[in-house]
């Protein structure tokens, strides 16, 4: 069995391919809660927060967020909010993970169930939406998110992004030329106006590197798979990432901090940020009339009342 690169330990177990080194259980702990920290640190991240909400959907990244927070950041008020997506079996085990993790760690836990906006994602399913159904259920999961941060008054709300979204999104963006959404791809996002502040503090963390953190730690996670997720492109686009990581260790960490060091601050200068106003319908902050949000619900609602009761 390999040495531990940090302590000599003969059980260096974990392997972190981009630096090339195996590390111990006990170093791996160590440097994965110092470098989240640091990142939480170095932007900033919880700077005059009182109260944080950590969006926790069951899966192993926001799992592993929620514990890493708590460990590194053992004062801070934290919140846990769940949305139950209705997914049948899928959606009942995050909302059971979520639950045994709270309690383990003694936070605080929201859930909210989408059944209750009269829809369930598969809902979306029959309508337009269901072609590209993880972007569907992204602007449900960012607007409820949003609306049950700012009704609990949280100070900002951290999710579990990792680099390997990260990366996947900025490919997608590149290769379309959507400057005005690469401008917000960045560990901070600042709040205001009807907007939480958010904040990514796994933004540079791998999902490998998750994984080992939750089996390690024990953290319970849900092992199904979303079963709406089958042939997605992001998937897609995540296995040639893995390829050219293969390929070319770092790739994954040099694309982001090109991102966010090079290109960014010269983006945020000449992208205009889009003009803000209240949604005619939820009064909600958006760039047109409707947002996309109550534009969606009004959709899926005529299906509903077409199909029958809410995930039926
Ligand atoms: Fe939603 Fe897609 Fe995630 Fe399923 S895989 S929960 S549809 S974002
Ligand atoms: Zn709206």
């Amino acid at each position: 069995m390999p040495r531990c690169a940090r302590c000599g330990s003969p059980e260096g177990a974990i392997y972190i391919d981009y630096m090339k080194k195996y590390l111990c259980r006990e170093c791996f702990l160590k440097f994965y809660e110092r470098k989240v920290k640091n990142t939480v640190l170095k932007h900033g991240m919880f700077k005059g927060a009182v109260k944080v909400g950590v969006a926790v959907s069951g899966g192993k990244d926001s799992m592993a967020l929620l514990r890493v927070i708590r460990n590194t950041f053992p004062n801070m008020e934290l919140t846990a909010l769940h949305i139950n997506l209705g997914i049948g079996e899928y959606s009942e085990e995050c909302e059971l993970k979520v639950k045994e993790l709270c309690e383990e760690l003694g936070v605080k836990l929201v859930v909210y169930k989408l059944a209750d906006e009269g829809f369930t994602i598969p809902d979306l399913m029959n309508t337009h939406y269901g072609k590209r159904i993880c972007g569907a259920c992204g602007i449900v999961k960012r607007y409820l998110m949003n609306k049950l941060s700012l009704e609990l008054g949280v100070d900002r709300l951290a999710t579990g992004h990792n680099l390997d979204d990260t990366v996947e999104l900025l490919l997608e963006l590149y290769l379309t030329g959507r400057v005005e959404e690469l401008v917000r791809v960045k560990p901070v996002l600042e709040g205001g106006r009807g907007m939480v502040a958010k904040v990514k503090p796994l933004i540079e963390m791998t999902e490998k590197e998750n994984f080992w953190y939750t089996h390690l730690t024990n953290t319970p996670f849900a092992m199904l798979e979303c079963p709406l997720v089958k042939g997605s492109r992001m998937i897609a686009r995540k296995k040639i990432i893995a390829k050219i990581e293969e390929e070319l260790p770092g790739f994954k960490h040099l694309l982001y901090k090109s991102h966010v060091k090079r290109i960014l601050p010269r983006l945020e200068k000449t992208v205009e940020k889009p003009e803000l106003k209240a949604c005619e319908l939820c009064q909600m902050p958006t760039t047109g009339k409707v947002c996309a949000y109550c534009k969606l619900v009004s959709k899926v609602l005529e299906t509903v009342k077409a199909h029958g009761k809410a995930g039926g």
